[in-house]
Parts: C-alpha cells; structure tokens; sequence
C-alpha cells in the first residue's frame, strides 16, 4: 500500500469537538477518488494506551486541493489526544487511499447522501468535486444533526450550493436522536426510485438509516454505504 508522510499544517474546530486537520504534501504526489480513505498514523504519540495510534479517516478534501485534510470527532482516547495536541510541522504516517465509497459514474442518476454527525467528511469531498468539476449529476445531501453546533462544513456546503445548481443541500435538526425520519424523506426525494443511496458514518447511524430506506421501498442495490468501524 502507498505510503507518505505528511506534515500537520493547520488544525481547526469545525463543530462542537470536532476537529478537522490538514497536512502538506510537501513534494510527494498524492491521489485519491473523492470518497476515499486514509489510515494515519501517529509516531510517538504523546498519549498511550491499547488501543494503538493507528485510524482510519475518510478525506474530506478534493483531489484539487492541494493538501490532504480529514476531521475527527474529538474523544479521549490516546490516539485523539495525541493528534488534537500534535504540533504545527510534525510529521504522520498516512497509508492509502483506501476504499471504495465512490459517486456511481452515469451521471444521469441522482445521487442522495445521508449522514449525520462525523460521517460528513466523504460527502464534503465528493461535493467538492463535483463542484469543482461543474459535474451535472444531481447531488442531494440530507445532514441530520442534534443543532447547528454540531454540524461541519455548513458553510462551505451552503457556498457550493450558492453557485452549483445542481446540488442540493438540506439540513434537520432534530432535538432527540439526530436520525432522519420517514416524513422528512419523502417529502425532500420525490421519486424514491430512481437516485442511488449514500449513507456513511458510525456503524449505528448506517444500520438505522438503511433500515428505512429499506423500509419506505429502496432497493438494497442502490444504497452503498461507509461504516466508520471504530466507534
Ligand atoms: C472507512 C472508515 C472511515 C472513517 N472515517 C472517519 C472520519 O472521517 N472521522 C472520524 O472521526 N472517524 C472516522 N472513522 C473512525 C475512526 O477510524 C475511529 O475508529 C473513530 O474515530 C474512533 O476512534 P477513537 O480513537 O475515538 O476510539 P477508540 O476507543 O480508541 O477505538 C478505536 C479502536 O477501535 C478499534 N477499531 C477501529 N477500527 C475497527 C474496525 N474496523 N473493526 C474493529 N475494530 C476497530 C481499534 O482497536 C481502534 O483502535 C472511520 C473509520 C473507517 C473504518
């Protein structure tokens, strides 16, 4: 597997404890799909415990830009700590891309994301680029969270949405448990069955949003899903 080094170049709050990253590629090339992952890993980390300083984070850059940047939730775990507390210009072991969550390639076939929380980060990715890329297909992100101060990369999102006509971006605030329901659904996907599903983030918001998909008549081929194993 490809490996790099890469050095931490700006860290920054982008929602309640969540912290987003970015590393310089310095002169290495580096490529990936929108949608794909990366594992990084820290070198004597200043935290330890049995759990290691390995993870697996789903980039939330572009292939365009030129810097790799993921985002975490922050936890307190050793491995967490350690990259929250990581100087300025300290190097990290990132292996990959890896994975394969990728926009389906006939353009001509919506596409509908749903996450909530953390599993923004292939989203915010593969949104990018098809900005980036004046892409036609029609995008529709559904980003369910507890409240506003929860949720990443609204204002990037809203930006892209302000100039890319073909994507659209809706989002729920729902006090209790920040799932999507089946009354919000239909009314923002009228045609149930023409888009294909997307849906990544923890392993219990995946198994519970394609439960109801499944539920209100999509077929289980036409959701592709990341689970964020791990939490
Ligand atoms: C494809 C993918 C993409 C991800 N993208 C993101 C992201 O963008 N942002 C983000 O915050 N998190 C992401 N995660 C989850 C991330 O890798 C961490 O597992 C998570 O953030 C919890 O880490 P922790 O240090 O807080 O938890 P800890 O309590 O330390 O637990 C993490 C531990 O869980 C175990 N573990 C990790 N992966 C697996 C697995 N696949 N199967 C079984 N056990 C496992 C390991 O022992 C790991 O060290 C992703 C995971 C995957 C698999």
């Amino acid at each position: 597997m490809p490996h790099y080094t890469f050095a931490l170049k700006e860290k920054k709050m982008v929602a309640k404890e969540t912290m987003a990253f970015v590393f310089e590629y310095g002169d290495q090339k580096f490529t990936f799909r929108p949608g794909q992952f990366v594992d990084i890993t820290l070198e004597d980390s200043k935290h330890k415990d049995d759990q290691g300083s390995t993870r697996a984070f789903s980039i939330c850059s572009s292939p365009l830009d030129d810097y790799l940047m993921v985002a975490t939730r922050l936890t307190d775990s050793a491995m967490k700590k350690s990259l929250a507390e990581l100087e300025l210009g300290r190097l990290v072991h990132v292996d990959g891309p890896l994975g394969s969550f990728k926009l389906h390639t006939d353009k001509t076939i919506p596409a509908v994301m749903l996450t909530g929380g953390i599993g923004i980060t292939p989203f915010r990715s593969i949104i990018k680029d098809a900005t980036e890329q004046n892409s036609e297909q029609k995008l529709t992100l559904i980003y369910s969270n507890r409240a506003p101060e929860d949720a990443a990369f609204v204002d990037d999102l809203e930006e892209w949405q302000s100039y890319n006509t073909n994507f659209n971006f809706v989002t729920r605030w729902t006090k209790e448990d920040g799932h999507i329901d089946e009354p919000f659904l239909k009314k923002h996907i009228r045609n149930l069955a023409k888009p294909i599903f997307y849906v990544a983030g923890p392993a219990g918001m995946v198994a519970g949003t394609t439960q109801l998909l499944i539920e209100i008549g999509v077929k289980e081929d036409n959701i592709k899903f990341e689970e964020f194993a791990g939490y």
